[in-house]
């Protein structure tokens, strides 16, 4: 008979949050598969659980430990994989150690509890209905730049991580990306002593988190954009003369700009047939 993994959720903060569910599936296993079994050794402790085996993973390790802990599941094993805090696999490790448990063709399942990604957006006060989580962004270079015209196009409410160092740069820089008048809602220390949440636009958060060091951890929530403006007649007339300079004719001129610019297929045949004496050659 094979055993399992079991991907268990931890406090983001507050100890209060660990689920029963949590500290049974803790005390069950066989191995508990942690980043650091200094940090999760206290989490542990706390839940009166004695004397436990880890299996260290992190970047270092993680393709070790997935051996590790696949035969340890073929042997019968239940494997138990903690993170510091919240839901392994979210900005943590542990998405590769379910692939290779998945891939050795042997069962995953998980005890739900806090992520902080999920805290912060829903007491953001932004749409909730359609969102994207975004981890961690590049610190620098194109891939920075990239990912921020990303956001500043986004229509759906992005979620970002970000460390107490890094972010107030980071809401100049989605300020620069976004407009300064975009709304943001910047949780801190969810669920601990100085839990925090600003909510307002990029040029206020800047302003706010400018006034003193930040301290602690941050989740960034950022307002979708709104739809594109609908294109106006000059932006169709344009585009139907370049369509029609390239020799397209006026139906697939008309064609070619109602699905570029989205606009209603009879508007852009009425403005292609109109322009066709400006644009044809001779
Ligand atoms: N796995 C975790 C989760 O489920 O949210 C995320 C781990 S990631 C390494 C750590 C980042 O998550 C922090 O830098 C911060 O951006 C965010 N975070 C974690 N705990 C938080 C908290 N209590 N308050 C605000 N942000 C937190």
């Amino acid at each position: 008979m094979t055993g399992s993994l079991v991907l268990v959720a931890t406090p983001i903060g507050n100890l209060g949050d660990v689920s029963q569910r949590s500290r049974e599936a803790l005390a069950a296993a066989d191995l508990i598969a942690c980043e650091d079994s200094r940090h999760s050794g206290r989490l542990v402790k706390h839940l009166g659980i004695a004397d436990p085996t880890y299996v260290v993973v992190n970047e270092h390790t993680e393709r070790d430990a997935c051996a590790r802990i696949v035969d340890a599941i073929t042997a019968g094993k239940t494997v138990a994989l903690i993170t510091d805090a919240g839901t392994p696999a979210i900005s943590d490790p542990g998405a590769v150690v379910v692939r290779a448990v998945l891939d050795a063709g042997l069962d995953v399942s998980a005890v739900p509890g806090p992520a902080a990604l999920v805290m912060a957006l829903v007491i953001s006060g932004l749409p909730t209905t359609r969102f994207v989580f975004e981890g961690f962004i590049p610190r620098s270079g194109g891939d920075r730049d990239h990912r921020l015209a990303d956001i500043a196009l986004e229509e759906r409410t992005t979620i970002i991580y970000e460390s107490p160092h890094r972010v107030v740069r980071t809401l100049a820089d989605l300020a620069n990306a976004c407009g300064s008048d975009r709304r943001v809602a910047v949780a801190r220390e969810l669920t601990k002593l100085h839990e925090e949440v600003w909510r307002g636009t990029l040029a206020g958060a800047i302003e706010h988190f400018s006034a003193k060091e930040p301290q602690g951890e941050f989740v960034v929530v950022i307002d979708g954009a709104g739809p594109a403006a609908p294109a106006n007649d000059e932006q169709i007339a344009g585009a139907v003369d370049a369509a029609l300079a390239n020799g397209l004719s006026v139906r697939d001129a008309a064609d070619h700009v109602a699905t570029a610019l989205g606009v209603a297929r009879r508007t852009a045949y009425r403005v292609a047939l109109s322009r066709r004496g400006t644009s044809e050659q001779p």
